[in-house]
């Protein structure tokens, strides 16, 4: 099926998607609901587990062998991609969007420089065109991304190997390479975790940056609040394969209502060298094998209710937010 929603270029519909394992069926992502418009930053957060991985790697069908898309529709710039082959999907994605991970290094092949590869990525897209290839003004269209990217001495870093670069500039060209393919939607997975807090900040308003810029939807997975907040128009709250709220960034810090998104906002440190990761909150995230029934959060909930154990509450809007609560209706 096509588009639904000319403004989304992300719509996901009761999207269910379940890993097999070794030790049963791992219920990965349930009935998800996303919707990310043209130009907005959205942030998905949650605790190891939530699903917020898997569903960021789904939109772009990054998915592990061993998963599978149970239920639901999944529509990436308006085509249902639960529904195209490999190959369709590899053409849509790479006009689309681009991923960028936490250990970057994964993404750069190690024994060619960034000139190489940079222009590999051009040929590629041109391919995909039918348009001609012309290394000297590929390799000018390379020079041009880096200093998009405000890489610093990009005559000098172009000519590098992966490993002679620090962790602030490779995560800087693995970006400048998903702006190559002129990508609508930029999905980060926990991109600045690894580096330290100075050069976070500069990545951060740099993809801030970059998104005015080129006009492009982010998507930016966390568990980190802190950082949610400061990249974002919109946070989504995941919980064991759920969206348990999703609001304005700042509503959501100033007034959640889940029962979860309070616990996780309550659980940030102010003072301290990990000001803005989250302090364990009380119990333990769910046995994603066999999660427990009615709200999935309930085991850890103070306000559980007879029915939270029974059914699973359905999401409702209050105000400017979407919350999965009984509390609310
Ligand atoms: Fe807590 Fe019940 Fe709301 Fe779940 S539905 S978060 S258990 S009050």
């Amino acid at each position: 099926m096509e588009v639904s929603d000319p403004d989304a270029i992300v719509n996901v519909e009761g999207l269910s998607i379940t890993y097999r394992t070794v030790y049963g069926n791992l219920q990965a992502l349930n009935t998800v609901d996303l919707k990310i418009k043209r130009g907005e930053s959205v942030a998905i957060v949650g605790e190891s587990g939530s699903g917020k991985s898997t569903l960021g790697l789904a939109i772009v069908k990054l998915l592990a062998p061993n998963a599978y898309y149970t239920k639901g529709r999944l529509l990436l710039d308006g085509r249902d991609i639960t529904k195209l082959s490999n190959r369709q999907v590899s053409l849509l994605r790479g006009s689309t969007a681009f991923m960028i991970f936490q250990d970057p290094l994964n993404t750069l092949n190690p024994v060619k420089r960034v000139d190489v590869q940079m222009l590999e990525a051009i040929r590629s897209r041109l391919k995909q065109k039918g348009e001609t290839f012309n290394e000297e003004a590929a390799y000018q269209e390379a020079i041009d991304k880096l200093k998009d990217v405000r890489m610093p001495d990009a005559d000098s870093i172009i000519r590098r190997y992966p490993h002679q670069l620090s962790g602030g500039q490779i995560q800087r060209v693995v970006i400048a390479m998903g702006l190559l393919m002129k990508p609508k939607l930029m999905i980060a997975d926990e991109p600045t975790s690894a580096l330290d807090v100075t050069v976070q900040a500069q990545v951060l308003d740099l993809m801030r940056e970059l998104q005015q810029e080129f006009h492009m939807s982010i998507i930016f997975i966390t568990h980190d609040i802190n950082v949610a907040h400061s990249i974002s128009d919109r946070m989504v709250v995941m919980y064991a394969g759920e969206v348990s709220e999703a609001s304005p960034a700042d509503v959501l810090v100033k007034k959640a209502l889940h029962p979860y998104s309070q616990a996780l906002i309550a659980s940030i440190p102010t003072t301290s060298k990990k000001e803005g990761q989250l302090n364990a909150i009380a119990g333990s995230p769910p046995d994603m094998i066999s999660p427990p029934k009615g709200c999935r959060f309930h085991p850890r909930c103070p306000f559980v209710m007879d029915i939270c154990s029974r059914e699973s509450p359905r999401t409702v809007t209050k105000d400017e937010s979407d919350v999965r609560c009984y509390l609310y209706g």
